[in-house]
């Protein structure tokens, strides 16, 4: 056992050291091996990053050629094969990009889609200009917009960003800008790796056309086609309004639903909102010809709404989830919204005879939105029928995002949200439960719309 005195001797000899230790850092040799060493590790970082560009520009020049040069040929016989823009690379240096020149016919709005006309792109990658990963090539005259993110020109611009991805994924809520920032103060070569694969699935969704009409119909569905901006914007103006309303999130299992339940189906034709939640609805879009703006899940809506009321006078009540979850999801907010009211919060499991208490207390509180999570179809069938004794200005079925914020069920990570795939990260969660509604209802619903697609409904009648 070391005595006192022992034990105040190696205290004293440890902070000596210690206070060593960082005098050292500061004699010139040191400091200047430190420095020596970072500018190594960075510099081999970069040759490796450079390594990689040219090998997978490398491949993919191979792989493309085939494909391009017909295209090339017929575009030179016509016209012009390709034009050249100016675009600002790695700080802010411009540079001549080369873009393949398709023209206006329909098969080249196509190719267009497809990232054809960008094919070219990869030969700056050849030349060193531009990476594989990276923020997109800004134009010169985006340059004042570029200053806001301006963390953005310490990289190449590349082939692919988080941007890219989230878009085609339709889950690009923030700015680019703060895309791109994010990528630069996390990129590593791991993650740069991540996003090439993701890259390629994002790739098979293939890029949205210039114009996406506001509303359009799904499966007989009306559907408000906006960003999640817009949707809360005017979800936030109808709380002013003297008629209560309801939004419904739309995905493939609430399509399959709809197909089987005639009162689910009505709740959603005569719903205020419909929002397309989920690939599912992506693709059907997709394949239907009306492109989704984007995905607008309840669990990503909840929080833009959330910021939308802070330090504003209305008011949320949650009502849903098994005993206990809604007050924490209320904790939670009052952590994270501290600005944002909320009025009330009770469990979803209560009997038919609980019901007129369970409507009078949401009454009682004075709430001016309802969020139900009871999951699809009950929450919405709940909410069309007592919507108005409640006295809430909106109302809306949320599904699992109680169990979500309130700690009880993980969320699905970003990168699994990229490439379409939180449905299979739920399923695994809860196999028992959703095999069903995952694995047999995701079948059903792409057989309803290659059905629908051959055969719509109105042609043959
Ligand atoms: N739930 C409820 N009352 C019920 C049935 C379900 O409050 O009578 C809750 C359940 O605890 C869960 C949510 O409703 O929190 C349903 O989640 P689910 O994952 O089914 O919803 P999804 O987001 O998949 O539509």
């Amino acid at each position: 056992m070391p005595t006192p005195a022992q034990t105040t001797g190696s205290d004293a000899a440890r902070l000596v050291s210690r206070l060593e230790w960082l005098l050292e850092l500061w004699r010139p040799g040191v400091q200047r091996r430190h420095v020596a060493r970072r500018r190594v590790r960075r510099a081999s970082s970069a040759v490796v990053r450079r390594a990689c560009d040219m090998l997978v520009a490398t491949v993919l020049i191979s792989a493309l050629l085939p494909l391009l040069l017909p295209i090339l040929v017929w575009r030179a016989g016509v016209g012009r094969a390709l034009t050249s823009e100016m675009r600002l690379g790695l700080r802010r240096r411009p540079f001549r990009v080369w873009r393949i020149e398709l023209g206006k016919s329909r098969f080249a709005a196509w190719l267009r889609r497809w990232n054809v006309d960008r094919a070219a792109l990869i030969l700056h990658v050849l030349r060193g200009q531009m990476s594989i990963v990276g923020p997109r090539a800004v134009a010169v005259d985006e340059h004042n917009l570029a200053a806001a993110g301006s963390r953005r020109f310490l990289v190449k611009p590349g082939l692919v960003c988080l941007w890219w991805i989230r878009r085609r994924a339709n889950i690009a809520y923030g700015s680019e800008w703060a895309a791109d920032n994010e990528y630069v103060a996390t990129r590593s070569h791991r993650g740069d790796a991540g996003i090439v694969l993701r890259a390629v699935v994002a790739g098979l969704y293939g890029a949205q056309p210039v114009e996406i009409a506001d509303g359009i119909a799904l499966f007989g569905l009306p559907l408000a086609n906006v960003t999640m901006n817009e949707a809360v914007r005017r979800m936030v103006g109808q709380l002013d309004a003297d008629q209560p309303r309801r939004v419904c999130f739309v995905n493939a299992d609430c399509v399959n639903l709809a197909f089987r339940r005639t009162d689910y189906h009505r709740v959603l034709e005569t719903s205020w909102m419909n929002l397309a939640d989920g690939i599912g609805m992506k693709i059907a879009g997709r394949v239907l010809g009306s492109d989704i703006r984007e995905n607008l899940c309840g669990t990503d809506l909840f929080l833009h709404l959330c910021e939308a009321l802070a330090g504003s006078d209305k008011s949320v009540y949650l009502l849903g989830g098994k005993p206990g979850v809604a007050d924490d999801l209320r904790a939670w907010m009052r952590e994270r919204y501290p600005k944002t009211r909320v009025v009330g919060a009770r469990d979803g499991y209560f009997t038919a005879a609980d019901e007129p208490h369970v409507v009078a207390d949401i009454r009682a509180s004075g709430a001016d939105v309802l969020l139900v999570a009871f999951g699809a179809p009950k929450q919405d069938l709940w909410v069309a029928e007592h919507l108005v004794a409640t006295g809430v200005k909106l109302a809306m079925g949320v599904g699992g995002l109680f169990d979500y914020y309130s700690g009880r069920i993980p969320r699905a990570p970003v990168w699994v949200r990229e490439i379409g795939m939180e449905w299979a990260f739920r399923l695994l969660q809860e196999p028992k439960r959703l095999w069903k509604r995952y694995l047999c209802g995701n079948l059903v619903f792409l057989a309803r719309l290659a059905r629908w697609k051959i055969a719509p409904p109105g042609r043959n009648t």
